[in-house]
């Protein structure tokens, strides 16, 4: 049996992660807040800027959603469930270690969740408009953007001017265009690094309190990546698909789609989702920080958006970059607008590119393995 070789740089990236709570408890010791976001729509640079460490909060894993079940719904997206079981139950170190939590409006489930979540630890709410285009939209998210700093003001009694926010802005342009470069490493073809250990980095990386170190480890992997890849290479490595994952995020835990595209012998090669390049974007460093923090943050091509056309946007740059030739739309269960958008994402397929989209709704839980499987294969046979 041939025994792969273990990469150096993994190994740093679980000594790092292993370190993480350390660093997060050492800086709350010393007296600075930590900030847990939920969304991809909160510009935690806020918190960076108050000299706060902002956290991702866990929300991939089945085992809370028991938990939570006994208070929301069954019929509710596991996204939603699983990240207020793991707040009810304390399991989510990042929840415990934060001293409040920013949200906003993006989904009903989401924004009713976090009346619920406000009884466990002080909860946040940013109102976020519906629309990205009406002449509205922006003045009232920017209102929205002011009012969240006023809070990490309150929070931290650090004051936030310009120079803060810019110093902030700074460091996470570079941090997202290191998380960039890392995912198009798998523009070559065949892709140096598997989805799956993609989705492990990008994951372990979104948890780290200290972005200089995040930042490093992600420029390391990039060179390591293309000077030998993270994978065995055999005589099939070029003609696996290369699968691009749209719609909701993923996560360890919430993985399996990827884990049955690679057991069937493809690659996902391209994450378009909240997990992946939709948090590669530069936020302008030269405007005023506040109109351009709100203004690129507005812009995120998520679902909760109507209508939603970035999303078409990002998805054809993408099939062409990745040189993708099949698309797996993913869908967690109750989540309707994904859901809804499934039919146009599908629809924009066929027409730009002449293919169908897979879509798949599904859960946490592993009950519809098989059953997943099954339609994969067929559709991979069918590209
Ligand atoms: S999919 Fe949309 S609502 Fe969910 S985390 Fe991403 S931006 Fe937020
Ligand atoms: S996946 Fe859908 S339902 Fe779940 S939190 Fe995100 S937008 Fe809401």
């Amino acid at each position: 049996m041939k025994v792969e070789k273990p990469i150096p740089v993994m190994n740093k990236l679980q000594l790092i992660s292993d370190e993480n709570l350390g660093d997060i408890e050492r800086a709350k010791g010393e007296g600075r807040k930590v900030i847990g976001f939920y969304c991809l729509y909160s510009p935690t640079e806020i918190a960076v800027a108050a000299d706060a460490i902002p956290v991702s909060l866990c929300g991939t894993k089945n085992d809370p959603i028991e938990t939570a079940e006994e208070t929301l719904p069954r019929n509710l997206c596991p996204l939603i469930k699983s990240s207020f079981g793991f707040a009810v139950l304390e399991t989510c170190p990042y929840f415990v270690f934060s001293d409040c939590i920013i949200g906003d409006t993006t989904c009903d489930g989401k924004k009713k969740m976090f009346e619920l979540l406000n009884r466990y630890k002080t909860t946040h709410v940013l109102q976020l408009p519906q629309n990205q285009d009406d002449a509205g939209a922006l003045p009232f998210w920017r209102e929205e953007l002011e009012r969240f700093k006023k809070l990490m003001e309150a929070e931290t009694g650090v004051t936030i001017d310009h120079h803060r926010l810019r110093k902030a802005i700074s460091l996470q342009n570079r941090e997202r265009a290191a998380r960039k470069a890392l995912m198009d490493v798998n523009r070559e073809k065949p892709a140096p690094i598997t989805g799956s250990q993609m989705l492990e980095v990008l994951s372990k990386v979104a948890f780290l309190a200290d972005k200089e170190k995040s930042i490093a480890l992600m420029e390391e992997m990039v060179c390591e990546a293309k000077e030998h890849a993270f994978r065995p290479r055999d005589s099939k490595s070029n003609s696996r698909k290369r699968i691009l994952l749209t719609g909701v995020p993923v996560g360890i835990g919430s993985d399996k789609v990827v884990r049955i595209v690679e057991e069937a012998g493809a690659d996902v090669v391209a994450f378009e989702n909240c997990s992946g390049y939709k948090k590669t974007f530069q936020v302008d460093e030269d405007a005023d920080p506040l109109d351009a923090l709100a203004s690129q943050y507005l812009q995120t091509p998520c679902s909760v958006m109507s209508p939603n056309g970035g999303r078409f946007d990002l998805l054809e740059e993408m099939v062409r970059g990745f040189g993708v030739e099949g698309v797996i739309d993913l869908t967690w269960q109750a989540c309707h607008t994904y859901n809804v958008e499934a039919f146009q994402v599908n629809e924009f397929m066929e027409e730009e590119f002449g293919f169908p989209t897979l879509h798949l709704e599904t859960d946490y839980a592993q009950s519809d393995t098989e059953q997943l499987r099954v339609r994969i294969e067929a559709y991979l046979e069918m590209l």
